[in-house]
């Protein structure tokens, strides 16, 4: 009951829907730190920081930015909070999702961020999801888990999320998002997104959130 499992992969390929029911069969902790960097970015745009004023982003990082997890009890999900105040449905928005991969390639946004992941999954039994969990955050994790998906399958299911809250985004525009964060992420020079060679691939195209669910379950017990 003290097992890391390291959850990676491009976006939208039920990464974080699988890493939740993982943890909820275990009775593990999640973190979703993806979460974490939108709500820097969040905060960046709120506050009119650029991007490249790394002397604000300094201070904002040192003073301003307190990124913590509250969990919802009646829906049991652990909502993100910007400076103690829920803001979940915000960093979901497009305009967020447009944002982040500009804001999480800056080297000082990754240590804050890495550091406060590595105090959180301390306790271990821990399910993290991201982009470098398995490479940076938790190199030494027991299972790691690389996902992946043809690109229009994740824009559709991202597409159906985004329509449940009620905005509405053409394909086009979902694909475009994807396909240019896919891109920044896994090009950038602090820890970029790639498979840690010890990680095993997933590839979600085709098969099912149970099916999904199953294949970790299967490699925590194996
Ligand atoms: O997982 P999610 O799509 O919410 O992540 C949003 C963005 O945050 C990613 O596109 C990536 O730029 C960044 N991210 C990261 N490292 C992580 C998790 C997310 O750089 N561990």
């Amino acid at each position: 009951n003290n097992l890391v499992i390291a959850i990676d992969g491009y976006s939208s390929c039920g990464k974080s829907t699988t890493a939740k029911a993982v943890a909820s069969f275990l009775h593990y902790a999640y973190l979703d730190t993806g979460a974490m960097y939108r709500g820097v970015t969040l905060y960046l745009l709120e506050n009119g920081i650029a991007f490249d004023d790394m002397v604000r982003i300094e201070a904002a990082l040192r003073e301003d930015i307190h990124i913590s997890f509250r969990r919802n009890r009646r829906s049991g999900r652990n909502e993100l909070c910007l400076n103690d105040k829920i803001r979940e449905d915000d960093i979901r928005q497009m305009r967020i999702s447009n944002a982040v991969s500009e804001v999480s390639v800056i080297p000082m946004v990754r240590h804050a961020m890495v550091a406060q992941q590595q105090r959180l999954g301390r306790k271990r039994g821990v399910v993290m999801d991201g982009r470098d969990i398995g490479t940076t955050v938790f190199p030494d994790a027991e299972v790691k888990i690389f996902m992946t998906a043809d690109v229009e399958v994740r824009a559709r299911r991202r597409q159906e999320e985004l329509a449940a809250k009620g905005e509405h985004v053409p394909l086009t525009d979902i694909m475009e998002n994807l396909r240019k964060r896919d891109h920044i992420d896994s090009t950038r020079a602090e820890s970029p997104l790639r498979r840690a060679a010890d990680a095993v691939l997933l590839d979600t195209t085709h098969i099912t959130i149970t099916e999904q669910v199953d294949f970790v379950l299967d490699r925590v017990s194996a």
